[in-house]
């Protein structure tokens, strides 16, 4: 039998929030949740990293000078735990194995991120979660996500999205925005294509990490982009 494939999912808080713009979607979480567990029953190792902007970003956060943006970024590095424990308890629920480990020690909620421990779980078939960011202020959990994945060995990082893939302008301005099918770290860092923050991409380049952009919310889109089906929707930057 060949090496399993092994990838981390990274989506936003905000895809959590659904149609309320805020807070955490329980169908969403069951859709989510679903989507993961035909990963797990298809063999593939599944660490996921989710945002936290569906309850606070630290930049929002500090923006009245009231609160400091190291303390508004704490605060958002504790909405990923939040959103990463509701995460679990899916999953669980789904029937799937879990760990939630949290660059920011609290041991009374979940596992500390130790990599062996987290690379263990994964040949064991449970899904990691990993939460709190990179457990420091000014970065995002766009790299927080690039780095685990590298860490962990990850062939891929999956950063799944409301929208198909990259277009090479803004869809919902141009009605002749393109979808791309492939494009390079430097064309995804450019102002108007965006696919990650700079030090996420740059992170990524660095150590040769493929990310694939692609749709969430499309069933079994997943499975179909990691098995390298046809009819597979997502764009690809290496
Ligand atoms: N954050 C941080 N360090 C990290 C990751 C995240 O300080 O390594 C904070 C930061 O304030 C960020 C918030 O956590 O705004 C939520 O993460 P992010 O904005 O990446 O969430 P998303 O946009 O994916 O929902």
């Amino acid at each position: 039998m060949g090496k399993k494939k092994r990838v981390l999912v990274k989506f936003s808080g905000e895809a959590l929030a659904g149609a309320n713009g805020f807070g955490i979607d329980s169908l969403i979480l069951k859709f989510i949740a679903d989507e993961i567990k035909s990963l797990i029953e298809a063999g593939i190792e599944v660490g996921i990293v989710i945002g936290g902007g569906n309850i606070i970003r630290g930049v929002s956060a500090a923006k009245d000078g009231i609160i400091r943006r190291t303390s508004g970024d704490h605060m958002g590095m504790l909405a990923t735990v939040i959103n990463s424990i509701a995460m679990r308890e899916a999953l669980e629920r789904s029937g799937l194995d879990v760990r939630v480990q949290s660059a920011i020690k609290m041991e009374a909620i979940c596992e500390t991120f130790i990599v062996g421990r987290a690379n263990r779980h994964l040949e064991k078939n449970r899904v990691v979660i990993f939460a709190a960011g990179t457990g420091n202020p000014f970065f995002t959990t766009d790299t927080a996500a690039t780095l685990r994945a590298i860490e962990i060995g990850s062939d891929m990082i999956i950063k799944a999205t409301k929208v198909d893939g990259v277009y090479d302008r803004d869809p919902n301005k141009f009605d002749d925005a393109k979808l791309l099918k492939s494009l390079s770290y430097e064309q995804a860092m450019q102002d108007d294509i965006k696919v990650m923050d700079d030090t996420a991409i740059a992170l990524a380049k660095d150590n040769s990490l493929p990310i694939l952009v692609c749709n969430m919310f499309k069933e079994g889109n997943l499975l179909r982009i990691i098995q390298n089906e046809e009819n597979a929707a997502y764009s690809i930057v290496k």
